[in-house]
């Protein structure tokens, strides 16, 4: 070995560079400290230059010394560099995982209003309690309906003036037949005396709640889109006095025991005789105030026996079988007996009016 030689201590350069990889925390910093223990101005390239001035034999010892640490450093660097970029995938997806959990209402600190029901669906279901409690089942039927079921089964011809007032939206009009947006939920009369007749199922008691539409312009009494609830009794020996007992117990039942019912003659294409009724008026309870012009009564809804022309329609033999009907609107049932002054309150969604019920 030639005594001018100084051998770079290659041990010392390999520790100082697997210290410096050793210590970088991200793949940013791997990148840099890669540069500077492995790149061209690296203390071991330094040291591989050193080698051309050396003799011979101390270069090759030299010279292989230099390859193996180099080929140490860069498994070091190489497996801090893959720890690094693994660390920093596993932050990102944790970071970009979207928890489900975190909006359970109640698991969020902090204030988070809980909901209710709609005052109308309250309404639909203290109704169909009460009917229930009487003896009848609940039946429901779709909200797009034939010409037929909506006008023609209910003895509402076309051309029929009655049509006038249940104006409506229609989907399709001519063939086979024009669809539309039920005006009432009457049609579903139609479906259950049908379905009784094929099925051997008469006598009927039921009553059908469900939306309506109608092509009103909303004010504080009517809007376009509403609920009804319907009645319909078919049996043997049904008569008048059964209709009027019927919503003299509903009436009780559902307002209070000092709230009445009276029927007033009226015309419906499917009743005949026809009645509307009327229930003591809530605010003033029968004396007499403005809401009621001074009569003491509230007009609720619709009512009559059967139309022989209706049973016609649906195959019941009208001298085997009397029935009557009746119905009235929901939304109109929840602002008398919540004295609302404006029904459109009630599509509003202003939850100060809301949280009231
Ligand atoms: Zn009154």
């Amino acid at each position: 070995m030639n005594p001018d030689t100084v051998m770079p201590d290659v041990e010392a350069l390999v520790t100082e560079a697997t210290n410096a990889i050793a210590e970088a925390t991200t793949t940013e910093e791997i990148r840099s400290v890669g540069a500077a223990v492995t790149g061209k101005k690296s203390p071991l390239a330094e040291a591989s230059r050193a080698l051309g001035q050396m003799d011979p034999e101390d270069r090759k010892v030299l010279g292989q010394r230099l390859g193996e640490a180099r080929g140490v450093v860069e498994a070091a660097l190489e497996s801090r560099r893959d720890e690094l970029r693994y660390a920093e995938l596993a932050a990102e997806m944790a970071a970009s995982r979207l928890d489900l959990t975190e909006y359970v209402p109640g698991s969020v600190p902090g204030p988070m209003a809980r909901g209710h029901l709609s005052l109308v669906t309250q309404t639909r279901d203290s109704l169909e309690d009460v009917f229930v409690g009487m003896g009848f089942e609940v039946a429901e039927g779709p909200e797009i309906e034939t010409d037929w079921y909506n006008f023609g089964a209910l003895n509402i011809p076309p051309a029929h003036p009655a049509r006038g007032m249940w104006d409506t939206f229609y989907l399709h009009l001519g063939e086979p037949e024009s669809t539309l947006l039920r005006t009432h939920t009457s049609p579903v009369q139609i479906h259950l005396m049908e379905q009784a007749v094929l099925n051997g199922t008469l006598p009927i008691h039921a009553v059908m709640p469900g939306r309506c539409y109608r092509r009103d312009t909303p004010d504080a009494r009517h809007l376009a889109v509403f609920h009804q609830i319907e009645g319909l009794v078919v049996d043997r020996g049904i008569t008048f006095a059964d209709l009027a007992g019927t919503i003299e117990t509903f009436t009780r039942a559902y307002f209070g025991p000092d709230i009445h019912s009276r029927l007033r003659p009226a015309f419906f294409p499917f009743t005949e005789p026809s009645a509307e009724f009327e229930v003591t008026c809530a605010i003033c309870r029968g004396e007499g105030c403005r809401t009621c012009s001074q009569t003491g009564w509230i007009e609720l809804g619709g009512c009559g026996m059967v139309d022989p022309a209706v049973f016609a329609s649906v195959g019941i033999d009208a001298d085997e079988w009397t029935g009557f009907a009746f119905g009235f609107g929901i939304d109109r049932c929840a602002q008398m007996r919540h004295q609302i002054a404006d029904m459109r309150a009630l599509i509003e969604n202003d939850v100060r009016f809301l949280r009231q019920f």
